[in-house]
């Protein structure tokens, strides 16, 4: 039992208050104003503390307050009611000592704390690289300047995590305009710019993939660019696929523009270990550092009948384009046209990975290498405005300015770029638009 007059000073999150009592009931005074009763010091100082935790437990803090409490003698006679939690609440202003988190001097986020910055960070980090046993990262930074400075927030201001982990993950959305070009397409412009036929569309409300735009019109493109990237560099090591090669043979008992294997290739395999920078998802260097054949490839042997004498045009379409032939056997698993929302530019055959397909008519390799979404894809010149492009190749035998005829082994099914199985993707262009390839061949 407390007896006489008893002062304690107590510290509290930067303020003080005077504990000052000679009964257990104390009034509680905020910034000088008596707001209630509580049955003892002890208990104001228990439910304040409740309150700083409850104020604080949706950001996984202890809320604090500037707010001045003092408690002072209170004699009570009759009876009284006590100060409720939610009465105490409603007199304080509460903050939170977070943090600020900057990215390139812009305020981006005010998270709980310096734990929760780092996690943040960390998880993005996440998003585009993850450490392993095969993988090994010897820096990470930032290109953006980050900066964490100590803030005080009210609780409502603090952003979680995961809120802010999206926030970075979409990006900054920048509207920029798009004069339409001769020849354009959504689906073309889609492609010039790096994004999805639906992307392009849902930027420009109302459009669908029925409405005409013409050359010189102006259309909205939404380009994103991250607000933060994340500078990698590491050394992976990865076992890759040695591609076979593929020999072919000319065997006068077979019958002229036909082709088959006579000995399966197989791909071989090798233990690749590199060093790589990398900005958030992009590899921007990539140098081997060391190489190990585990298992050599061996080459597919293909044996095919005497050149096809060329005939005089059959074409089944346009009188423009010369009789072509169909450059694999696989059954068309898509054909030309609306595939959902987007164009399908070509026809689908469906195949076997290391299946060799053919030119369609004679003519000069104009391209042949990697095309993004197209994966290994050969271009290949008819002249008269024709050219065919065959993608999503396992293998290209042929190379840029090399003249190939007609039924010549040109490269290798596969499923390279954006592809779900192995396939041919074969188009017709006839002066840079794409034609229906049904129409052509069979
Ligand atoms: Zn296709």
């Amino acid at each position: 039992m407390i007896g006489g007059a008893l002062a304690v000073l107590l510290a509290l999150g930067g303020g003080g208050y005077y504990l000052n009592t000679t009964a257990p009931a104390a009034y509680v005074v905020i910034n000088g104003e008596t707001v209630g009763i509580v049955e003892s010091v002890n208990n104001g100082e228990k439910l304040l503390e409740q309150v700083l935790e409850e104020e604080g437990a949706p950001v996984g803090e202890v809320a604090k307050t500037h707010d001045q409490i003092e408690y002072t003698t209170a004699r009570i006679d009759n009876g009284y009611t006590p100060l409720t939690k939610e009465e105490l609440k409603g007199k304080l202003s509460f903050f939170i000592e977070a943090v600020e988190l900057k990215i390139a001097d812009h305020p981006m986020f005010t998270l709980a704390s310096q734990a929760e910055a780092d996690k943040l960070l960390k998880a993005y980090e996440e998003m585009y690289v993850k450490e392993d046993e095969n993988n090994k990262l010897t820096a990470v930074t930032f290109e953006e300047e980050v900066e964490i400075q100590d803030v005080e927030a009210l609780p409502e201001a603090i952003t979680t995590v995961a809120e802010a982990l999206e926030v970075l993950k979409q990006g900054n959305v920048q509207k920029e305009e798009y004069v339409v070009e001769e020849n354009d397409s959504w689906w073309l412009i889609a492609r010039k710019n790096d994004l999805k036929t639906v992307e392009v569309l849902a930027a420009n409300p109302g459009a669908t993939l029925d409405t005409i735009i013409k050359p010189g019109e102006k259309i909205a493109i939404e380009k994103v660019s991250p607000y933060l990237t994340v500078v990698f560099e590491g050394t992976k090591t990865a076992t890759e696929t040695i591609p076979f090669d593929v020999e072919t043979k000319v065997d006068n008992k077979l019958a002229s523009g036909t082709s088959k294997v006579t000995k399966a290739g197989a791909d071989g395999e090798k233990v690749v270990t590199y060093s790589y920078v990398q900005k958030n998802d992009k590899i921007v260097t990539k140098t081997i550092v060391d190489e190990k054949v585990t298992k050599e490839a061996v080459s597919q042997v293909v044996t095919k009948g005497p050149q096809r004498v060329q005939v005089a045009s059959a074409s089944r379409g346009s009188g423009l384009v010369p009789a072509l032939v169909r450059p694999y056997g696989g059954y068309v698993s898509s054909y030309y046209g609306y595939r959902g929302s987007e164009f399908h530019t070509g026809i689908d055959y469906a195949g076997s990975s290391g299946d060799p397909f053919v030119a369609a008519a004679a003519g000069t390799v104009v391209a042949a290498g990697r095309q993004g979404n197209y994966g290994n894809c050969i271009l290949v010149d008819h002249g008269n405005g024709i050219q065919t492009r065959y993608a999503h190749a396992s293998k290209i035998l042929v190379k840029v300015g090399q003249s190939v005829s007609q039924g010549e082994t040109i490269g290798l099914v596969g499923s390279t770029g954006r592809s779900t199985g192995s396939h041919l993707h074969f188009e017709i262009i006839v002066n840079g638009d794409t034609v229906n390839p049904a129409n052509y061949v069979r």
